[in-house]
């Protein structure tokens, strides 16, 4: 018999412990600890708030270039320069334009891709240490469970249950299932990120989607440890162009850090036209171009990662509150896609979700009317201020990348607005055009040493999952994969999974989707860019994904 669920009660529910749930976390006990002190009633207590983590630790599956402005965190924790992982000031700032051959710097940097006073960090350290300081002030952190299932109550959310744990692959229990527990809360804050699955639900139930769908880029990153004296701590440079053609979006970055240590990566925007187009591909090109070539050759490849990022910013961020529960950080639609900078607004979403939720359990009324005082406060916060600016920005791509460079210039003369306000735009997977009938093109193998196929990147990720499990990825009509798709789209999934999930195996009688979900890095790219949106991408068992150490 199945044995039944257990119940836990919290005032308050953070699913998601990346910068945004934290910074929720810390700055409502920080909250509450004044409060008690001042003797006011009612008294609160932080151990009746609860935070959910799916990795294996806290920081395991934070993935991020990383430049954080540090204003955010300033508020956060005033003296965080003594103790934070700040790996290193931003010295030199630079925007290079690429050809296949050669780059060209830009005069003068951009102001967007200015960035002095700001930091180069390791999102992943940087969590880690914030997580340390909000178990100091008793918030219960859980690490290795994540949200399963939204508790709907009325028409608001009431907790969720997190997912079982020790099922095999047919969904059988195991010697060791144990049921996924109830967790009910009076507030429950949808922290989970990009493309959150369960955020993705309560959008759709709710309607609560803005005028323009939320449209996403995809982040792929690698880790490098360089010879001595090929690049400059603190020094970054953003490049466009090559290999990016001039209808996609798309651009690289790359970061100096402490003790040879360089960052590098690729973001292009998934609205691109050809269903063949490989991100991590193009990853791996760009390496091959001689100003990245020249810093990389003879070191060493340390770690990988890949994570899709919200880049609709302003119009597409959804209603961020319902009865009972508030939505922040990525999943909240919190990031400047045109500075690429979201970890400030990630935490300061977080404080201000902080604030409104100590009200609404000091008021006893955790009514989405009480809760809509969130969004009133990012609209009178500099989060406003910022996405406002560049609200038409990630849009204005729609154009190409000339069209683009010409909106983005309008728009910044004109405080944001441009020639059209609100810009609109559909969601990425409707750009894709059919394919032609052409042979399937041959997979990007690298040369093991400065490029590299996904397998051997993926490797480089740590990334782990229990075999014996549950499928995570739910493709509800195979038949859709082996019938329609490959005539029609040639299996995009084989091509934009920077992580060789998908594969479409050759049978007597046609092809049939092979999905390798233990080696999925958690980016959700296949939830947002499957062109029949057929795939829904499920919490695995806590604790499997990535490992990204010092990324
Ligand atoms: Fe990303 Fe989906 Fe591939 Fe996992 S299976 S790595 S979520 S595209």
């Amino acid at each position: 018999m199945t044995p039944p669920r257990e119940q836990l009660e919290a005032d308050v529910l953070i699913v998601g412990a990346g910068p945004a749930g934290l910074s929720c976390a810390l700055h409502l006990a920080n909250i509450i600890k004044k409060h008690n002190e001042s003797a006011a009633k009612p008294e609160l207590s932080t151990e009746n708030i609860y935070v959910l983590e799916k990795g294996r630790e806290i920081g395991a599956h934070q993935l991020s270039g990383a430049i954080m402005n540090p204003k955010a965190l300033a508020e956060l924790v005033p003296d965080f320069e003594k103790t934070a992982p700040l790996d290193t000031p931003v010295t030199d700032d630079a925007a290079l334009f690429f050809t296949e051959g050669s780059s060209f710097r830009f005069p003068i940097t951009p102001p967007p891709f200015q960035n002095k006073g700001n930091y180069v960090v390791s999102l992943n350290k940087i969590t880690k240490w914030l997580g340390g300081l909000v178990e100091k002030t008793g918030v219960n952190l859980f690490t290795q469970f994540g949200g399963a299932q939204l508790i709907h109550e009325g028409s608001g959310i009431a907790g969720v249950i997190t997912e079982d744990k020790g099922l095999d692959k047919n969904g059988k229990p195991k010697d060791n299932y144990t049921p996924g527990y109830e967790l009910r809360a009076r507030v429950t804050v949808l922290a989970e990120g990009t493309r959150g699955s369960l955020t993705k639900q309560l959008v759709a139930k709710n309607k609560l989607d803005n005028i323009n769908p939320q449209i996403y880029s995809i982040g792929i990153k690698e880790l490098w440890d360089v010879q001595p004296g090929r690049i400059q701590p603190g020094y970054v440079a953003h490049t466009l162009g090559w290999p990016v053609a001039t209808d996609m979006y798309g651009g690289g970055w790359i970061y100096g850090l402490a003790n040879n240590r360089v960052s590098i990566g690729l973001v292009i925007g998934l609205e691109y036209a050809n269903p063949e187009f490989d991100p991590h591909e193009a990853f791996q090109k760009w390496k091959t171009h001689p100003a990245i070539k020249k810093i990389l050759e003879g070191g060493k490849l340390v770690r990988y990662g890949a994570k899709s990022l919200p880049a609709g910013g302003y119009y597409s961020m959804p209603r961020n509150y319902v009865d009972g529960g508030l939505i922040i950080g990525d999943s909240g639609s919190f990031l400047d896609s045109q500075r690429l900078k979201g970890i400030h607004m990630a935490m300061k979403s977080g404080m201000l979700a902080a604030e409104t939720i100590f009200d609404a359990l000091k008021a006893g009324d955790t009514s989405a009317k009480t809760l809509s005082a969130f969004t009133k406060k990012v609209e009178q916060s500099y989060i406003k201020k910022e996405l406002w600016a560049v609200r038409n920005f990630h849009q204005s791509f729609k154009y190409g990348l000339y069209g683009g460079l010409f909106h983005t210039g309008l728009q910044f003369l004109t405080g944001g607005r441009g020639l059209i306000d609100p810009m609109r735009v559909e969601a990425g997977y409707r750009h894709y055009h059919k394919i032609d009938g052409h042979p399937a093109p041959e997979r990007f193998k690298g040369d093991g040493k400065l490029t590299f196929d996904r397998l051997t990147d993926v490797y480089h990720s740590g990334t782990r999952h229990e075999e014996d499990q549950p499928c995570h990825l739910i493709v509800h009509d195979l038949n859709v994969c082996a019938t329609k798709c490959v005539v029609e789209y040639g299996n995009p999934c084989q091509y934009f999974c920077p992580a060789a999930v998908y594969e479409m195996a050759k049978e007597k009688d046609g092809v049939k989707l092979k999905i390798n979900a233990a080696n999925c890095v958690h980016c959700k790219t296949c939830d947002i860019a499957d062109p029949y949106q057929i795939i829904d991408w499920v919490v695995p068992e806590g604790g499997g994904g990535p490992n990204y150490e010092g990324m």
